[in-house]
């Protein structure tokens, strides 16, 4: 376990105490935390074949992480995402979680989960079940090994298949994230929706992007959702249902499969005005907006000595100035809205 910051003191009650509201009256709750830049795959709609990933002096420590998202904990955030780059390829993750988990106990929060690619969930699976994480979502975009190896530019889909089937077996809700593409796997969607409900696991589709260089156009790339619902629909019934899980997503039932299914569709329809999140990256940039360059550095903040005041004065200042939206545009997707990629920001 890492050592404990002053938050360890959080209580339910004073964290209601003064939420973190923005200058249009949104009530951020929410906090994605990416833990590392690095990951084990290389996807083509994320990451460039050869990327730099930060030094190590630039990241920060799991102790500093855990201080900054247990600030936000005692300002009202109920849910913390650990996300990435690849969360299970930091070295000694497992303590962030074990640490943060005392907020779950506390009763300060009310969910503590994890974005993955799955490729060490299998090792992982029943450790974060015991630390109280009920849920993780995994990302898999394809049902086809060849396919996968294409799309993550080597990774091993068993190994993925075998995460997933080891975090059902440790009693983990799984979703499931694949990004729609047009020329990947538009065509395998409805079977990889049907593969996701027959384990009992909901699935969510998702828009891709613009953001961070890539080597392919996105342009080309991109399918929007509105079109895979509308093909769905032709063999599908699908209903729509009042399911949230405090992140983006609008979900129908699928009546022939029984399953949910979810759209995250933030190019064909964006669903700002009722945003309650935002993002710490690895290196303690907090951005309050993920199609913006909006970005506050409490790294600086917390390594020039600031006191907890000085943390929380910087996180409200942040918090004030959220923008009202992004700006993503499709046709201007060709050259990304902003210069980060997703696994520095944190999907
Ligand atoms: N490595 C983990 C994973 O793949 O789940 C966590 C980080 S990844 C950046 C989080 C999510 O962002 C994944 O579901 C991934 O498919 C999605 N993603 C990455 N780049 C994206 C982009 N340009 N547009 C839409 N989704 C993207
Ligand atoms: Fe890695 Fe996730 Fe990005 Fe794929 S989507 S390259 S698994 S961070």
């Amino acid at each position: 376990m890492l050592s404990m910051t002053p938050y360890d003191a959080a209580s339910p009650q004073e964290a209601r105490v003064q939420p973190l509201i923005d200058g249009f009256g949104r009530t951020v709750s929410y906090l994605r935390v990416s833990v590392t830049d690095r990951c084990d795959l290389r996807c083509v709609y994320c990451m460039s074949e050869h990327m730099t990933f930060l030094p190590k002096a630039e990241v920060l420590t799991l102790e500093e992480l855990d201080r900054i998202a247990s600030a936000f904990v005692a300002l009202g955030t109920r849910k913390l995402r650990i996300t990435g780059g690849e969360p299970l390829v930091r070295k000694g993750v497992m303590g962030l979680f074990e640490n943060l988990s005392r907020h779950l106990k506390s009763g300060a929060l009310d969910e503590l989960t994890l974005t993955t690619n799955g490729t060490r969930l299998e090792e992982f699976a029943a450790d974060l079940a015991r630390l109280g994480v009920r849920r993780v979502n995994v990302s898999m975009d394809t049902l086809d090994p060849a396919k996968f190896r294409v799309l993550t530019r080597g990774g091993q889909l068993p190994k993925v298949m075998a995460g997933i089937d080891a975090a059902l077996a440790a009693g983990l809700s799984v979703k499931i994230n694949a990004v729609a593409l047009k020329d990947d796997n538009a065509a395998e969607l409805p079977d990889l929706i049907a593969w996701a409900h027959a384990r009992g696991c909901d699935m969510t589709l998702i828009e891709a992007m613009p953001l961070g260089e890539i080597e392919v156009d996105r342009t080309d790339q991109f399918l929007s959702l509105k079109d895979v619902r509308r093909g769905l629909e032709s063999f599908w019934t699908l209903n729509e249902i009042a399911h949230r899980t405090g992140g983006p997503a609008r979900y129908v039932r699928v009546e022939e499969t029984g399953g949910r299914l979810g759209f995250i569709t933030p190019l064909s329809h964006n669903f700002c005005e009722s945003c309650n999140r935002v993002r710490l990256t690895c290196t303690g940039t907090l951005h309050t907006c993920l199609g913006r360059e909006d970005a506050s550095d409490l790294r600086a903040v917390i390594r020039a000595g600031a006191d907890d005041a000085g943390l929380v004065d910087a996180i409200r200042l942040a918090i004030d100035a959220k923008p009202q939206g992004h700006d993503f545009h499709i046709e201007r997707a060709a050259a990304p809205a902003v210069a980060r990629h997703m696994s520095t920001t944190g999907g």
